[in-house]
């Protein structure tokens, strides 16, 4: 739950870093369904002789090295860097794609090398690395490393004046049945005043922003906030053609349910208002 739904922060260009650029969104799937042509290569390809191909294909002209080098780092997400360190040209590749045919990691690593010398990206060789890293294979490998690897903080449900755990079993009586689990709860450890809430599918965690554990918070705005997030959990994003919807028909219908609606959203805007003199007031 935000406190400004429609902020997204813009990335930071760093020309080394593909991170943002390869986090290829589910809708890429509707936009390139056609399966691309790769160039098939007919001997066996390691890492040596791929380097030596991107070394003649991207570092004789403008940009010169002596080397490049290819090795497969246990990043937590599907993340790949080029570095240039004197006359090396280092690659990063995701351990993820570590089985990956060698097609799939030259295409990458062209796509990488015509980014650091400032050419035009490959099309081909980047809708085939796009493509393949769709695949449900890869997604779901994905999706491990992030829920072992991620590097979640968990402070834990206990606050100064309020447990969400309470809160969780309050909103669970009244409004979902006894089947549902708790998930993790936990306080965020900063206090965090633009999300107000939020829900990690990966690591089934709800955390709270820690500027409700205050006696002047009301107990049902905590609530409201517990309320929204375990929504989440009931009512999973929906995909509407190329379009993500995350608050979704249902859910904002269920929302209206919770009894002081009007009551906790008067708050929470009130909230927003003021947010910075509350903060400046309560630190
Ligand atoms: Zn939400």
């Amino acid at each position: 739950m935000c406190a400004k739904q429609a902020r997204h922060p813009k990335p930071t260009k760093d020309q080394a870093t593909l991170e943002n650029f390869f986090q290829v969104e589910p809708e890429h799937v509707i936009e390139d369904p056609a399966e691309p042509q790769v160039p098939q290569t007919k001997d066996d390809l390691d890492l040596e002789t791929i380097g030596e191909r991107l070394l003649e294909r991207y570092f004789s002209k403008r940009i010169r090295a002596r080397g490049v080098t290819i090795v497969f780092y246990p990043y937590k997400t599907l993340k790949s860097t080029v570095r240039k360190r004197g006359e090396i040209i280092h690659i990063r590749i995701s351990d993820i794609l570590e089985d990956a045919p060698p097609e799939i990691i030259l295409a990458l690593c062209s796509v990488l090398c015509a980014k650091i010398v400032g050419e035009h990206i490959p099309r081909q060789e980047n809708l085939a690395y796009r493509h393949y890293v769709l695949s449900e294979n890869i997604q779901s490998r994905v999706h491990t490393v992030r829920a072992t690897r991620g590097s979640k903080v968990v402070v834990g449900p206990v606050g100064d004046v309020y447990d969400l755990r309470d809160s969780f079993k309050r909103v669970r009586e009244q409004y979902f049945d006894e089947t549902m689990q708790m998930p993790t709860l936990t306080w965020s450890k900063k206090r965090n005043v633009s999300q107000w809430g939020h829900y990690d599918p990966d690591h089934d965690t709800i955390v709270v922003s820690r500027i409700f554990d205050h006696p002047k918070v009301p107990e049902y705005v905590l609530d409201y906030i517990v309320y929204h997030e375990l929504l989440h959990i009931v009512h999973p994003i929906e995909m509407h053609g190329a379009r993500k919807s995350v608050h979704t028909k249902g859910f904002k219908q269920a929302e209206k349910d919770f009894l002081q609606f009007k009551e906790a959203n008067t708050f929470l805007r009130e909230l927003s208002r003021q947010r910075h003199k509350y903060t400046r007031n309560r630190s």
